[in-house]
């Protein structure tokens, strides 16, 4: 990632959801490849970086995360602000993360700008044994909400590439 690099384009996505579903670990393996086993380092940093290449547009990807705050609800309109992607994610294992989705789509809905890409992430997909959530549940609903749906594993990395560029490439068509 060269500094001098020529960017086209800035896309803002935050990456929201209920406390411990692993937020911080997926922004992290996304733009570090990286998964911290004692977490919670980044109070206090806003947000990170990555700067990819989309349609061979150079955009840069600066994904929030909410750094606790959700523990308190108190992520402000500040945070949703000018984003035009966000990551919605729940741990498959705990079904109230996923019971609670709906009121992070009404938060969206009332904090965001209307044309936010939203895509829902069932996150932990490797503790097969521990799920809670079926797959097919939270695909319709996301069918009914018009998001994009994908189930992930910050642990392993699985998926997590994948779904940031899925919701990116959606961000480019809406903004191109
Ligand atoms: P946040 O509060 O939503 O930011 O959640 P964290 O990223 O701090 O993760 C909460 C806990 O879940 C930590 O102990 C992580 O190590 C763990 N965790 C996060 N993602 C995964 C994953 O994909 N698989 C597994 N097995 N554990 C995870």
């Amino acid at each position: 990632e060269g500094s001098r690099e020529k960017i086209d384009y800035v896309f803002k996505v935050v990456v929201i959801g209920d406390s411990a579903v692993g937020k911080t670990q997926i922004l992290s393996r996304f733009t570090k490849n990286e998964f911290c086993f004692d977490s919670k380092s980044t109070i206090g940093v806003e947000f990170q970086t990555r700067t990819l290449a989309i349609k061979s547009k150079v955009i840069k990807a600066q994904i929030w995360d909410t750094a606790g705050q959700e523990r308190y609800r108190a992520v402000t309109s500040a945070y949703y602000r000018g984003a035009l992607g966000a990551m919605l994610v729940y741990d498959i294992t705990k079904r109230q993360s996923f019971d609670h989705v709906a009121r992070w789509v009404e938060e969206l809905r009332a904090h965001a700008d209307n044309s936010i890409a939203i895509m829902l992430i069932g996150n932990k997909a490797d503790l097969v044994d521990l799920r809670a959530v079926p797959k097919e549940d939270a695909l319709e609903f996301a069918e009914n909400q018009g998001l994009f749906f994908s189930e992930t594993s910050a642990l392993s990395g699985d998926n997590v590439d994948t779904a940031f560029f899925k919701l990116l490439e959606e961000i480019y068509s809406v903004v191109s």
